[in-house]
């Protein structure tokens, strides 16, 4: 009894001295650390020499520490500095302010862009509305309140995102143990996680995405509150969730990212009809969300192109066999499709937003789904020459990969692609005939309506 209250006394007084931070950094020196300058990109460098040459602080942070402290190729740079964004804009030419909510800089070097944002501050600091806002719930409307390298390392999101890399000796700067975080393959939040969470709820999906991306662990007091705290992702906006999906799906990672939002139940605030048809248990669904994000993974890790609506296709497949399924069968096919996905996309648009551009495609390829067995006459070779064909056939072949009957049309495409017009010839002529008569019936339809 007595060592069970020694030890609950014990973790309360963890709980709480557990999120304070000392007030100098842990400064790791060149020797001691992998990162060398040849890894940074080199307009990085150069960002980072103007602001320190006009008698500004300058550091690398974020992605760019992280990833290559690990090995890795960070995918951008981000650079943190004590210049405000005015005073960033006038010292390049190709620099632009962008954001409301989060001003940053963007400084251009032809197609590389270096983010460059101005050490931030808490809120509690925070002297007027212009620069900073919080809802009810907690969250952060606007973060403009500046600060110093340390209140910029404590607003951060998780330990190991907050290491600061400096041309001042080229050493790193740490501040919450982001160090022994990354030796330890750990993702944990800087700060109380609820609170973290509440300030930003895309925290939830950033925490899956790490964890994924760089196959770490979520620390357990960063993991514990996740699925409670999924929901609040309904208060952010379906345009910034749209773009967080594109970082889930289209980072490399996919496959593992998928898996990390349903066991922390975050796929169902941004694709809730596909969490559901999941949780039901479909296994081919299962089978084809788990072919397409390796695929994409593969494509990616390729250098090959992807677009965001074969996997969007992929996703609400599922939900649009269920709207098919509630459809009147006694309207014709295409008109039962376009229906269907038309109640598919209006759920999802309350969710996240889809750029028109990945709806029109993302439609042909489920409308193509429709077309391809009807080959018969010069449907075929037009079929061929649609734009989305392509993406459409390979749809039809991960779909015959999950195990649905598809009777063989993966296959005979596949041949039909590679045959010399002759053969092309000789299997259209073998296709089964009776596709005909439709055309008669409508004939005889439009007289009745005339009549
Ligand atoms: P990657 O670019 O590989 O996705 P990253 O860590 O660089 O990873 P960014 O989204 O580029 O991620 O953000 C840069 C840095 O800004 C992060 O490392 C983190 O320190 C901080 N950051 C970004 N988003 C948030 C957020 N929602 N809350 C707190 N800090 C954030
Ligand atoms: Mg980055």
């Amino acid at each position: 009894m007595f060592t069970r209250v020694i030890r609950s006394i014990n973790s309360l007084f963890k709980s709480s001295s557990q999120y304070v931070y000392p007030q100098e950094a842990k400064i790791i020196p060149r020797d001691q650390h992998s990162i060398s300058r040849k890894r940074i990109s080199r307009s990085a460098i150069k960002v980072m020499k103007v602001l320190n040459e006009a008698g500004f602080e300058a550091y690398l942070v974020g992605g760019g520490v992280r990833d290559t402290l690990l090995g890795g190729n960070p995918k951008d740079f981000d650079v943190a500095t004590n210049a405000t964004p005015e005073q960033v804009r006038k010292l390049f030419r190709s620099a632009r302010i962008i954001g409301r909510r989060f001003k940053i800089v963007h400084v251009r070097f032809g197609r590389e862009i270096i983010e460059v944002t101005t050490f931030r501050a808490n809120h509690d600091s925070a002297s007027n509305s212009a620069e900073s806002r919080q809802s009810k719930e907690g969250m952060l409307l606007r973060d403009n309140v500046f600060g110093d390298l340390r209140s910029d390392a404590l607003r951060r999101d998780f330990t190991v995102n907050a290491l600061y890399y400096s041309l001042d000796g080229f050493s790193i700067h740490d501040y919450t143990n982001g160090v022994s975080d990354l030796d330890n393959k750990l993702i944990r939040m800087i700060g109380d996680p609820k609170t973290r969470y509440q300030e930003d709820p895309v925290r939830l999906l950033r925490a899956a995405r790490f964890a994924a991306k760089l196959s770490f662990d979520i620390e357990q007091h960063t993991a514990a509150p996740i699925k409670q705290m999924a929901p609040l992702l309904e208060n952010i906006s379906s345009a910034r969730l749209f773009d967080e999906c594109l970082k889930l799906f289209l980072g490399g990672n996919a496959q593992a990212t998928l898996d990390k939002l349903r066991e922390y139940e975050l796929l169902a605030p941004l694709f809730p009809a596909t969490s559901a048809r999941l949780d039901r248990n479909e296994g081919f669904d299962q089978a084809l969300l788990k072919l397409v994000m390796q695929n994409t993974d593969r494509r990616l890790a390729n250098e090959q192109r992807v677009t965001p609506a074969f996997i969007l296709a992929a996703l609400l497949w599922g939900p649009l066999q269920d709207a098919l399924a509630q459809q009147d069968p006694k309207n014709p096919p295409a008109m039962r499709m376009h229906k269907a996905a038309q109640k598919v996309i209006d759920a999802q648009l309350k969710h996240t937003a889809i750029p028109k551009r990945f709806l029109i495609t993302m439609r042909e390829i489920w409308d193509l789904q429709g077309r391809l067995p009807l080959r018969s006459g010069k449907r075929a070779v037009r079929l061929m020459e649609h734009q989305r064909f392509r993406a459409a056939y390979d749809f039809l072949l991960l779909r015959e990969q999950t195990g649905e009957d598809c009777q063989g049309l993966g296959k005979w495409w596949t041949e039909f692609q590679d045959a010399d017009e002759s053969k092309q010839e000789e299997m259209l002529a073998a296709l089964p005939k009776g596709k005909r008569p439709r055309r008669k019936r409508r004939k005889s339809n439009s007289k009745e309506a005339s009549s």
